[in-house]
């Protein structure tokens, strides 16, 4: 591992890249590949794919508490707790509440993943393209700024990332969901299907396709080539998948990285800031306290990726002040910190199906169905702006009852009656980028590494409580239609954050005035940044955001290299 003793020249590289999840991942191949040295600098421990998955191959009877969490630990971690992924089997993947606190000047659940492969060992894996549509949002209605460029742009990028990373999907042919680079689709469950041809029976622009997901249904040469195989069925993702069914960092951007014999990992590393050199007038380096030792380090490249997750990517440029940029590297238009949006996850619809009584579920179902944007496409039909998506599942359980004694009893416990099939659906709704979501530096409270904390201040707002309205009322009367019984529309009221899905905070945007990040995911006035993780974002969309950074990732390293070719950086 690199240290305080090695020498300036050994310290320095062609690039570093700050976080190794999703985004960093990507940059960091597309880097390495390319000839760069490349320094990845990642807050948490290092996580090996297979060798560090210690609960990949343990049964639920192997947990001390059958895979869930004692009272006194969820009680300690109330945040993390109140996502679904916090549990015996994966909770070693997910931030605890008192080891990273930050101030909610209103609640926002922050759900995190500290290690190498971030978040990307967590993920659901629901990857769906942007389109035009989504692009043009801001345009449309006027809220937050234009995007500096559109699905043209991006485009070629989704294809590249999808080939390498291997997602499957059925070409819908829907214009607000563009198709992609597929394997071959999962297999829809017959209600997904049944409901599907329901919603094309009865109304325009309603689909329940089969979701596209970044697993691995029919292994190409270049996921052999890293070492990755067909996804199983297992569904135990979230521990970490020992046959890279799944797309995570851990068994595919790092790995290959690393292979390129130019990249260096060096984790336990908190990146405090970057330091921006007056006389250059560009970024040099950064500043990383050691996890572990809390010994202070300074490391040197010509560019810089921040890829820390939206949140601590704004945080970090906050962090980064000088006498050039008092108010955080590159924050000459003020907006650093600014117009942060998530997804608005808060509403579902469940109820219970008594048709198709002869079928039924078997083996693990990796995926359930996705209904794409379908209010407010072409026209404005509805008193609030934007719209939602929804996922769709179906599933059956065998009927046990517990009633009886004896022989009764048993054969109760052993019947081989199925109960009906149970429906529900969730919506996706895009939330508008407002100065008044922001996050700040609470810089009279610092964390453990002595960086100040981070201080929300995000909430929902009136277009959000109509879009809920609106999804509960649409979707009780598409599952009435449907034929669907005992319906219940609920909204579980939780605060921004849940639905881990982040945005914005250094956006990009055409006019340097009000934006952050130009085109090319480069900071306007510090050329030698990039940001290509989620703060990058102008607008949030429905689809789910991951695979887009992973194509702003993979366009903007591009570009970066060829500029450096030329001397520009
Ligand atoms: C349960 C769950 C389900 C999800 N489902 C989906 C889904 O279905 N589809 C989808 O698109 N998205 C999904 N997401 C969201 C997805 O995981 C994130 O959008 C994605 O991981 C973001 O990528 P990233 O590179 O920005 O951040 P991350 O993957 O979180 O990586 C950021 C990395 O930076 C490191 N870091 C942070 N600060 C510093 C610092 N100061 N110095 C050094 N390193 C630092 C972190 O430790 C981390 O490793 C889900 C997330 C979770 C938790
Ligand atoms: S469902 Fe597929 S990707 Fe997930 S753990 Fe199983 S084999 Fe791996």
């Amino acid at each position: 591992m690199i240290g305080l003793n090695d020498t300036k020249k050994k310290r320095t590289f062609d690039a570093i890249v700050v976080g190794s999840g999703i985004s960093g991942g990507w940059a960091a191949k597309e880097l390495a590949e390319k000839g760069l040295k490349t320094l990845i600098l990642e807050r948490g421990p290092d996580v090996k794919h297979i060798v560090d998955y210690p609960t990949a191959m343990m049964q639920p009877w192997d947990f001390p508490h059958g895979l869930r969490l004692p009272l006194k630990e969820r009680e300690e971690n109330p945040i993390a707790s109140k996502c679904y992924i916090f549990n015996e089997d994966a909770k070693h993947f997910v931030v605890k509440d008192k080891e990273h606190p930050y101030v909610q000047e209103k609640p926002f659940d922050w759900i995190r993943g500290y290690q190498v492969g971030g978040k990307s060992l967590l993920w659901a894996r629901e990857t769906q393209r942007w389109s035009q549509l989504d692009f043009d949002g801001p345009a449309r209605d006027g809220y937050a700024v234009e995007w500096p460029i559109g699905y043209k742009d991006i485009a070629p990028w989704y294809s590249y990332v999808e080939k390498f990373a291997g997602i499957t999907g059925n070409r819908d042919g829907l214009e607000q969901l563009p198709d992609g680079e597929f394997l071959k689709p999962f297999e829809q469950s017959c209600v997904g299907k049944y409901f599907d041809e329901f919603l094309q029976k009865n109304y325009k622009n309603r689909r329940a396709i089969i979701a596209r997901k970044a697993h691995i249904t029919d292994p190409q040469q270049v996921h052999y080539d890293q070492g990755r195989a067909q996804c199983q069925h297992r569904r135990l993702c979230q521990r970490g998948c020992p046959l890279g069914g799944y797309f995570s960092s851990n068994a595919s951007t790092i790995p290959w990285a690393l292979k390129t014999g130019n990249c260096t990992l060096r984790a336990d590393s908190v990146v405090d800031s970057i330091i921006y050199d007056e006389k250059k007038g560009k970024a040099v380096g950064v500043k990383v306290i050691d996890r572990l030792t809390k010994k202070e380090y300074e490391f040197y490249a010509d560019i810089i990726f921040v890829n820390a997750a939206a949140m601590n990517t704004t945080a970090l440029l906050l962090n980064s002040t000088s006498s050039r940029f008092p108010e955080g590297l590159g924050n000459d238009s003020g907006v650093l910190g600014k117009y942060v949006a998530f997804h608005n996850y808060r509403a579902r619809v469940s109820g219970q199906y008594e048709g198709m009584p002869d079928t039924k579920t078997e083996g693990g179902q990796v995926a359930s169905s996705y209904m794409p944007r379908w209010r407010n496409l072409f026209e404005q039909e509805t008193d609030f702006i934007r719209g939602y998506a929804a996922g769709f599942g179906a599933g059956r359980r065998p009927f046990h009852s517990h009633e009886g004694i004896g022989e009764e009893l048993k054969q109760n416990l052993v019947s081989d009656k199925w109960g009906p099939w149970y429906v529900g659906s969730h919506m996706m709704g895009e939330t508008i980028p407002k100065e008044t979501n922001f996050l700040a530096l609470d810089r009279s409270k610092t964390d453990e590494w002595g960086i100040p904390l981070i201080h929300f201040n995000v909430d929902y707002d009136e277009n959000d409580e109509k879009m809920v309205k609106d999804y509960l009322q649409n979707t009780t009367e598409m599952f009435e239609k449907a034929g669907f019984t005992n319906i219940r529309a609920t909204d579980s009221k939780q605060a921004p954050g849940l639905d881990i899905h982040e945005m914005g905070g250094a956006r990009m945007g055409k006019d340097p005035k009000t934006s952050m990040l130009n085109k090319w995911n480069q900071v306007h006035s510090c050329k030698n940044v990039f940001v290509t993780d989620g703060a990058c974002m102008t607008s949030t969309s429905t689809q789910n955001p991951s695979l887009t950074y992973m194509a702003f990732a993979a366009r903007s390293a591009d570009y970066a290299v060829e500029e450096m070719k030329k001397g520009n950086l």
